[in-house]
């Protein structure tokens, strides 16, 4: 049994507890996690949520150490999630198999969790965002949710935090860096990483190169999103990354944008559980698994039109 009071409390043990709960496979597991969940849900949200993403090599594991220490000299609790595509299931993750954030994990307010394994409903993005809760309620009032910048992952990452972070390399030759023109549009700020030693010069040009980019992309938000350098490795300007997203929050606060932005995440977020829920019951459905295979034949034999079968499959429901 999970103890709700140890976990508000901070303990350690009762919140890895309650998320191996919510990452679980068995029914029943889940069954208590949304139980436990709902217990919680009046002392979640008061945290920070921080989207972190970024090709590998771009330093992500370097940057969220320092940026993570600084925000426990400050007197925070911080935990680190992460959302990674390439689950051990499939073979090979890309964030979870080399020892990362060594000096983070030993600190005591301090919780880094790896990325739970594909998961059914909702898959990974459903139980990071469940974790993420427990954390807030077991008092982390910054999460970082780290992913890498491949397939889907940074949308489902940008869909549950407050700021989203884009980690870059000073490389301003290289139109973009094979990162997608809707990474842009997700993105709250650009950090350039690496801005030290010889790519000091190239990573302001890339900065400068960024900030025209921005220009281009028209935006009502109250918020512009900002191009900062930054040297993970040498811990220069992690600082300067943390008074952005507190201006940030602040504004956000102010313009009534930031519960509303969750209220947004929330909902959409429903729905797409509404989707796959429905799907899933679709699926298991004994009539839709005795029809489909016969209409999916009707179909090919031009005997019944796709709109047909598929509004047949439907009132099986
Ligand atoms: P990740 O794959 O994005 O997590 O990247 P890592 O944090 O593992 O860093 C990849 C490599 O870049 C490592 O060799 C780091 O030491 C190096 N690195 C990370 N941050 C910096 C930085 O600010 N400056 C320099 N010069 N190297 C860095």
């Amino acid at each position: 049994m999970i103890n709700i009071d140890q976990l508000k409390s901070g303990n350690r043990r009762a919140l890895a507890k309650a998320i191996t709960l919510v990452e679980s496979k068995l029914d029943h597991h889940r069954e208590q996690a949304q139980d436990i969940l709902n217990t919680l849900l009046p002392e979640t949200g008061n945290s920070i949520r921080i989207g972190i993403t970024g090709i590998p090599g771009v330093g992500k594991s370097t940057f969220i150490e320092a940026f993570g220490l600084l925000l426990i000299s400050l007197g925070k609790k911080v935990a680190v999630l992460a959302v990674d595509p390439s689950s051990p299931l499939r073979g090979g993750s890309i964030l979870g198999d080399k020892t990362r954030m060594e000096m983070l994990s030993r600190e005591d307010n301090a919780f880094i969790r790896p990325s739970p394994s594909e998961g059914a409903l909702g898959g990974v993005a459903q139980k990071t965002r469940e974790t993420m809760l427990l954390c807030e309620a077991a008092g982390y009032d910054v999460i970082l949710v780290e992913t890498v910048g491949v397939g889907q992952s940074e949308y489902e990452v940008a869909a549950m935090v407050d700021f989203f972070l884009v980690l870059m390399l000073p490389n301003a030759g290289d139109e973009l860096q094979g990162i997608k023109r809707g990474i842009m549009e997700l993105a709250d700020a650009l950090v350039i990483n690496k801005a030290d030693g010889e790519s000091i010069n190239l990573a302001q040009q890339t900065q400068a190169h960024y900030k025209n980019a921005f220009k281009l992309l028209s935006s009502d938000s109250f918020w512009q999103p900002k191009v900062k350098t930054c040297s993970a490795m040498e811990n220069r300007a992690i600082n300067d990354v943390w008074d952005m997203i507190c201006e940030y929050q602040t504004l956000a606060i102010e313009k009534g944008a930031f519960d509303g932005k969750r209220a947004r995440q929330n909902k959409d977020w429903m729905k797409k559980l509404i989707h796959e829920m429905l799907e899933m019951k679709l699926n298991q459905h004994p009539d839709v698994k005795n029809s489909l295979p016969k209409l999916q034949q009707a179909v090919l034999d031009h005997e019944v039109t796709p709109y047909n079968a598929a509004k047949k499959i439907i009132d099986l429901l």
